[in-house]
């Protein structure tokens, strides 16, 4: 049998998320295969075999990688539209748009959106695309190969709309899919790409887009299928006064108990927004388990609100972080949602205590991987989980000066990346891409980006 193969990580200031937040002004991690074999304050053991690499990390913080629990990769071709509506008016002008994706575009698109993140420390993402257009492609296997092409951990929510606009919905009608053809989908696209393994690069999860998207009977046919195969439910939820408005109307509930009647609270469940929430509404996520997914950026671009994220935590519900997608938020990263997280909730009721500087780690880290399910593998530097960490520069003029390095990575500029990893395997060196090459990314992109905007003209 072949020798594992060890990387050793010295003289680094290390946070490793775990449950007593324990950290390291300076210390070493040994990585050996895909997992990490041991950490801690000084330096790395004496006569470790089968060292391939040795890396001296001095000036950097080393971090779990970061996981991003929602996002629509496929926005990377429609970003900078439509820049001062609200979410309803937002959809209603970008669906004549996303109804024209086709395989080359979401392939393109994914691509892009995982570069951007990778490079900023992500090192597992969670990818919401519920736009299968009528003779689009093979758009799941698109998003999958991306991921795998890019070396990033990935959760496929495979998403779905059937509420065109005949019925009262937003979409076009050819932009949605009947009730029977998007089960049967999604259940062949959990066959074929699902992987239950410890270090599985790809998982996938049931995803109906939203409650004013997606019929009731969706809504639950969705919950029974994703609980007969064993896979996470994920779904947009309580983003938006409207959405509220919308299902007091039609359903003569609240979006909470309207979830709940469909199936749709739980501990296999995690939901995008949950924005505007009472106290009865964070009680039921609480009691159920049901995770959230935080999207602070994109919730400030869309005028969506202020989640109650210290409420939520107080209560005991799982909460990470999410980009949401790059068409209410450009800038794609995950990094900047540590920031935006904690100066969002400061701005809340709860001031100055409404979030740490390492609570606002742990959500983007630790939260994230539960949120995912995904808690005994990642989210935490810890024996015996993956190799997936992050190793930040922080003696460069940004952040020299700062002596506290988690309050350098969460409140400075945002860090450059020397190094992540991911099942120990290094795919960001030194701020680029090792496992792509980010200009031709930029080109394929934009020609994307044009052939789509030409094609929407057209009508
Ligand atoms: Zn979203």
């Amino acid at each position: 049998m072949e020798a594992v193969r060890r990387t050793v990580i010295e003289n680094c200031a290390i946070a490793t998320v775990d449950a007593e937040d324990t950290e390291h002004a300076s210390g070493y991690l040994v990585l050996a295969g895909r997992r990490i074999e041991s950490l801690g304050g000084g330096r790395a053991p004496e006569g470790l075999e089968n060292v391939v690499h040795r890396i001296d990390a001095t000036g950097h913080l080393a971090t779990p990688g970061l996981v991003n629990t929602h996002h629509h990769f496929y926005q990377w071709l429609t970003r900078g539209l439509a820049t001062d509506r609200n979410l309803f008016d937002w959809l209603v002008a970008l669906y004549p748009a996303w109804a024209r994706l086709d395989e080359p575009m979401v392939h393109a698109a994914a691509r892009g959106s995982l570069a951007m993140m990778a490079r900023g420390g992500v090192t597992t993402a969670a990818d919401h695309h519920y736009v299968f257009p009528r003779g689009s492609g093979d758009l799941s296997g698109a998003l999958v190969h991306a991921a795998r092409d890019l070396g990033v951990r990935f959760t496929l929510a495979r998403g779905s709309m059937d509420r065109g606009e005949k019925d009262g919905g937003l979409p076009p009608d050819f932009a949605v899919e009947t009730i029977e053809d998007a089960l049967a989908a999604t259940e062949e696209t959990v066959r074929q790409h699902h992987d239950t393994s410890f270090d599985a690069m790809t998982r996938v999860a049931v995803a109906p887009c939203s409650p004013f998207s997606v019929s009731t009977e969706l809504m639950r046919r969705s919950a029974e299928l994703a609980r007969g195969l064993g896979v996470r439910l994920h779904t947009h939820g309580s983003e938006t006064v409207e959405e509220e408005k919308f299902c007091h109307e039609r359903f003569g509930m609240g979006p909470t108990d309207y979830f709940e009647s469909t199936g749709w609270l739980g501990e296999d469940v995690w939901m995008a927004h949950c924005v505007h929430l009472d106290d009865s509404d964070i009680a039921a996520l609480a009691r159920t388990g049901t995770g959230v997914a935080h999207c602070p950026s994109s919730n400030a671009r869309l005028a969506a609100g202020i989640a109650r994220v210290p409420d939520l935590l107080a209560a005991g519900v799982p909460v990470g972080l999410g980009v949401d997608g790059t068409a209410s938020n450009e800038s794609g990263e995950l990094h900047t949602e540590l920031r935006n997280a904690l100066l969002v909730a400061r701005l809340g009721p709860h001031r100055e205590t409404a979030l740490t500087v390492r609570r606002a780690l742990r959500l983007g880290t630790h939260g994230g991987a539960r949120v995912l399910g995904r808690e005994a593998e990642i989210g935490s530097l810890e024996p015996g989980k993956l190799a997936d960490l992050v190793l930040w520069r922080m003696d460069t003029l940004a952040h020299a000066s700062i002596a506290d390095p988690v309050a350098a990575l969460v409140l400075g500029a945002p860090a450059p990346v020397t190094a992540s990893f991911v099942n120990g395997r290094r795919i960001v060196e030194d701020g680029r891409l090792r496992t792509a090459d980010e200009d031709e990314i930029a080109r394929t992109t934009r020609a994307q980006a044009r052939r789509l905007a030409e094609i929407t003209a057209r009508g």
